[in-house]
């Protein structure tokens, strides 16, 4: 009997419509910055998707758009701007950026407490030592989805594939902090195959299509397939669609990991917005 599709695009719905009804709650006015520097057409519908999604959930957004020859100086002192801009909850700098600016540089000077992607080393670090404040929104979406199936964790042999800043590294830590065995595979792992079929939750994050095939599932496996690949045949993930004839439970691409990240950004914003305010401690600070 296939396994269970997972739909990502209702239960994205759900939290940004408790998200909604968060920020009306609490009140104040919640605000989003997004930075995009470039012409590449992807990220610009991604940052007017979060614009959109931001503005129904009733959080304020401003968005700033350069060219791609602007200098990583300009840039650097809109963020600053942005750092000291009481009314700023969050700050979210869309990559890629262009080849002559340093992605890290950029990143990390955004004050840590507005870094709603998680990416500054002072999140990173937090999650690290099990005390996690602002988390990357597409792990933070995946274990979000864990929950909301009852999937069980601790113990559980959870098998990452990737070591991204972004994705993979912080879903390992993720997974370990909910007592799961992780092993994180990449791209030197001997035996991919081998390790991935001990898993009894496996989440791809590579950006190869159709690199997980249903030979490198256990039966009744969780499959999260975080990879979003542009083909000739349209959207399609890291996981072969095959598999769901093998997994218990397994995201679909697209409408399965993509529509949770932008949820969980507005849920890190509203965090952000909350503990910036209401100057709540953050955990281990
Ligand atoms: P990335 O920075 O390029 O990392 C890819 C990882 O995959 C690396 O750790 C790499 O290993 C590993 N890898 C490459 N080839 C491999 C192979 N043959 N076997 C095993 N591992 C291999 O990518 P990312 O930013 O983490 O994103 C991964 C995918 O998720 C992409 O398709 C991206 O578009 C997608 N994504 C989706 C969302 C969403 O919201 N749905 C969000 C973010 C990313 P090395 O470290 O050894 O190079």
């Amino acid at each position: 009997m296939p396994g269970e599709l997972i739909d990502g695009k209702a239960l994205a719905a759900k939290v940004r419509q408790q998200v909604a009804e968060e920020v009306t709650e609490f009140g104040e006015p919640v605000c989003l910055a997004t930075i995009l520097v470039g012409d590449d057409p992807a990220s610009h519908i991604y940052v007017s998707r979060k614009h959109d999604a931001s503005h129904e959930a009733g959080i304020d957004s401003r968005d700033h758009r350069f060219p791609s020859e602007t200098p990583e100086q300009e840039v650097l002192e809109v963020v600053a701007e942005l750092n000291a801009d009481a009314a700023v909850d969050g700050i979210l700098v869309q990559l890629p950026l262009p080849e002559h600016m340093d992605e890290a540089t950029v990143t990390r000077a955004v004050e840590w407490a507005k870094d709603v992607d998680g990416f500054h080393p002072e999140n990173a670090g937090r999650l690290f030592l099990g005390e996690p404040h602002l988390v990357p929104a597409t792990p933070l979406g995946v274990m979000r989805m864990l929950e909301e199936h009852d999937v069980q964790l601790e113990g559980c042999e959870a098998v990452v594939i990737g070591r991204s800043e972004i994705v993979g590294k912080p879903m390992a830590m993720l997974l370990l902090a909910e007592h799961a065995t992780v092993t994180i595979c990449h791209s030197r792992t001997r035996e991919l195959a081998e390790h991935a079929r001990r898993a009894d939750v496996l989440v791809a994050a590579v950006g190869r299509p159709g690199l997980v095939t249903p030979d490198m599932v256990k039966p009744g496996a969780t499959v999260i397939d975080v990879g979003v690949n542009r083909t000739e045949s349209g959207l399609v993930g890291d996981v072969d669609r095959a598999v769901i004839e093998v997994a218990g439970l397994m995201t679909p691409v697209p409408g399965g990991v993509g529509p949770m990240t932008i949820a969980m950004l507005l849920s890190n914003t509203l965090k952000a917005a909350r503990h910036r305010r209401l100057g709540l401690a953050v955990p281990g600070a």
